[in-house]
């Protein structure tokens, strides 16, 4: 099995019910097999291309480059993939595995609602039965893409257990699949979870990296000094990095959202705050209160706030293969009105915590240097609350 049965140094592992078992070796057995299947690789190929959109452009932000006064900066566009963000990669690869292993039926973890759709899209393109678990209070705050799984086909299953959120409606789910595995594949969102989810998830997203190596070595005859994405459970920015990990001369950077700041209580940068234990069927990093029980999490951006981090970005942390900074709402805020501007791209609030971090790091290095920052959303669904952010009541 891969990956010393899904092990990353001392993280991941499998933390499950008995009950569980069954399902995720079912699982790793068919990943197993189709993942070098030709017929299944270019089945997933010729989704990501003609459905998805890929491949994603490469994007050299020169104006932005020029204004920060350093590094070459260029984008790596994920926002410009079918439903807007890097989370169809994952799903068409997932929701192509699940039809391969005659299952019939999605079910799904969502909090801000964008893992949701892209799920009930890849349902719906694929003829599958869907089901989305969603916190209460995110259906509440999220109404817009409520409204857009129902319209793809999905139920909405409002989660009203513990603080009605994301960690909610994953336990849900969890415990959705332990009772109905015979014809229902849990398609997770982000690398986390149990083993084999971190890998395949990684594997689907790798994508990103696969594509931006070739683009940037087309472009520039090197590769990137700075490979720089957002962190939430971490699958865009392990996606951005992995074909980068063995390349020693390329900084690879994750930006956690810091919300009002890591020395404050309302904040969901896990690796800055946290510390280790085991949820949702894995080791890894957790913010945790001073009992160990999961602390409640924050941030502007509902895509990052979630309190715990993917084991293989654990792992590279602690070999200092990468590394992980914290960057505040105000800090994404003040980057996503900077890159609308600068280049006419609105990033998503989360990506925005990227291209943050790389607004403090350009200026600091030299013109021969470059930069790839992984623009993983796009911003439209943020804007009426970065509006209200700046004071301004908009209506969605
Ligand atoms: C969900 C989401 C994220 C966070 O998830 P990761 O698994 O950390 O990538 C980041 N950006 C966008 C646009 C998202 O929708």
């Amino acid at each position: 099995m891969s990956e010393k049965k899904g092990r990353f140094g001392i993280h991941g592992g499998q933390y499950i019910p008995e009950t569980l078992m069954n399902a995720v070796i079912e699982l790793e057995k068919a990943y197993e097999f189709y993942k070098h299947d030709k017929q299944f690789n270019d089945e997933l190929t010729e989704l990501l291309n003609e459905y998805a959109n890929r491949p994603s452009n490469l994007y050299y932000a020169e104006k932005l480059s020029r204004e920060l006064g350093g590094a070459k900066i260029y984008l790596k566009r994920e926002d410009l993939n079918h439903t807007g963000s890097h989370k169809i990669n994952n799903v068409l690869g997932q929701a192509l595995l699940a039809k391969k292993m005659g299952k019939t039926r999605l079910i799904a973890e969502t909090g801000a609602g964008q893992h949701g759709v892209a799920t009930a899209t890849a349902a719906a393109l694929m003829n599958m039965e869907c089901v989305v678990f969603m916190g209460e209070e995110d259906t509440k705050r999220q109404a817009l893409n409520v409204y857009r799984m129902k319209l793809l086909g999905a139920d909405v299953i409002p989660v009203k257990s513990g603080t009605a959120t994301l960690k909610d409606a994953v336990s849900e789910t969890m415990r959705e699949w332990t009772s109905r595995i015979a014809d229902t594949h849990y398609c997770l969102g982000s690398v986390m979870g149990p083993h084999p989810f971190p890998t395949i998830v990684r594997d689907f997203q790798a994508v990103i990296s696969r594509e931006s190596r070739a683009q940037i070595l087309e472009k520039e005859g090197r590769l990137p000094d700075a490979v720089i994405a957002c962190v939430g459970g971490g699958s865009n920015a392990i996606g951005s990095f992995y074909h980068y990990i063995k390349d020693d001369g390329v900084k690879l950077i994750g930006c956690e959202a810091a919300g009002r700041g890591i020395d404050t209580f309302e904040t969901a940068a896990t690796v800055n705050t946290g510390r280790l234990g085991i949820f949702h069927g894995m080791k890894s990093y957790f913010c945790q209160d001073e009992y160990g029980q999961i602390a409640p999490v924050y941030s502007i951006s509902a895509g990052l706030d979630y309190p715990g981090i993917g084991p293989e970005h654990a792992y590279l942390h602690d070999t200092g293969r990468a590394e992980y900074v914290p960057v505040t709402d105000d800090e994404a805020v003040n980057a996503f009105e900077y890159l609308s501007r600068t280049e006419g791209i609105i990033p998503a609030i989360e990506s925005a915590h990227a291209v943050a971090y790389a607004m403090k790091l350009a200026p600091k290095m030299d013109k021969d240097k470059i930069i790839i920052i992984t623009i993983s959303g796009r911003g439209d669904k943020d804007c009426a609350a970065i509006a209200r952010y700046r004071g301004v009541d908009i209506h969605e």
